[in-house]
């Protein structure tokens, strides 16, 4: 049996931001510090980070008076800095730039007068802090939906979650445009969930089964699993080698490997090693250079080169 490892995979640099905000933060203000939510969808990150003196919290009224606490790379809504600021925090910000462009999209748009639609997920982390920003309608594909009658004329823009669907986003783009031909249509799906869904589908089209490492809470992993079922090829999201079941291998040859962006490579590894194939080949061209900066009162605590991009190979890959 041969493994087909999508390129790229894993870790972006949003993710690579938060986890390095965390770790660095330990390391200037002494452990705990808080993180409000996961620092980013895996158990298995979040348990790394608790293990180095990272206590997990919901809401920031858990976090004691005083402390520092991070907030995770999804983003949060005003209303959690305003509780933070009452309870006099320190707030290391770990919310990913490309959910804070989308941030300040709406809160542009909103300051135009336009009325502004979300396409989302209800609940989800990011969604939350998004419409936290300003009033605005939310659109899920996942549910019925129906936009307020605004009038043909009225002045519309539409932001997207960043981790959504590339395919079911433009249908649900075109049905609004439908609705608001003039609306002005950013599409905010970032650049490592664009590249995650093209190497998914290289792979789905030259494999008999997919595994997609990550969490189940994890949307981007979710899209990943969905783009390959869409392909007609089995797909199944897995932790890690504990949630593989071995009648999904019998009979295939190929299957094909990849990671959501908040899957850390090692667990990539232990899927790998744990079916041991006799090769692993490379799918996608997709190499990533995207590096984020840290938060200026953390900047001193990195040296020069420390945060270059983390693209540790998974295993010795046969082009
Ligand atoms: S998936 Fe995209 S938006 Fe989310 S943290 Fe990564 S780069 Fe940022």
């Amino acid at each position: 049996m041969d493994v087909y490892l999508a390129n790229p995979r894993g870790f972006c640099a949003g993710v690579d931001l938060a986890v390095d905000i965390v770790e660095l933060a330990i390391k200037r203000y002494g452990s705990p510090i808080y993180v409000k939510h996961q620092i980013v969808h895996n158990p298995k990150v979040v348990a790394d980070v608790e293990a180095i003196g990272a206590i997990t919290v919901e809401n920031v009224d858990e976090v004691p008076e005083n402390s520092v606490v991070v907030f995770s790379a999804h983003g949060s809504p005003p209303s959690d800095y305003q509780i933070a600021t009452e309870r006099g925090l320190t707030v290391l910000d770990a919310t990913c730039p490309l959910v804070t462009r989308v941030h300040n999209e709406a809160k542009k748009y909103s300051k135009q007068g336009k009325k502004i639609v979300l396409v989302g997920h209800v609940g989800h982390q990011e969604v939350i802090g998004t419409t936290g920003q300003t009033e605005m309608e939310l659109v899920d594909e996942r549910q019925d939906w129906n936009l307020p009658d605004w009038g043909e004329d009225a002045e519309v823009a539409v932001l997207t979650q960043t981790t959504l669907s590339i395919r079911d986003t433009a249908a649900q783009l075109d049905k609004i445009k439908q609705l608001y031909p003039n609306a002005i249509v950013r599409n905010d799906i970032c650049y490592a969930t664009t590249n995650r869904q093209a190497a998914a589908i290289e792979l789905a089209e030259i494999t008999e089964l997919v595994l997609v490492i990550g969490a189940q809470n994890s949307s981007n992993c979710n899209q990943l699993k969905a783009v390959a079922i869409n392909k007609g090829v089995p797909a199944h999201l897995i932790i890690g080698p504990e949630e593989l079941d071995r009648s999904w291998l019998e009979g295939v040859q190929k299957v094909g490997i990849t990671s959501g962006a908040s899957t850390p490579e090692k667990q990539v590894k232990a899927v790998i090693e744990s079916i041991a194939p006799e090769n692993v080949y490379k799918v996608g061209t997709g190499e990533e250079n995207t590096v984020f900066a840290i938060p200026r009162g953390l900047r001193n605590l990195v040296g020069n080169g420390d945060r270059c991009k983390k693209d540790e190979p998974a295993t010795d890959e046969n082009n």
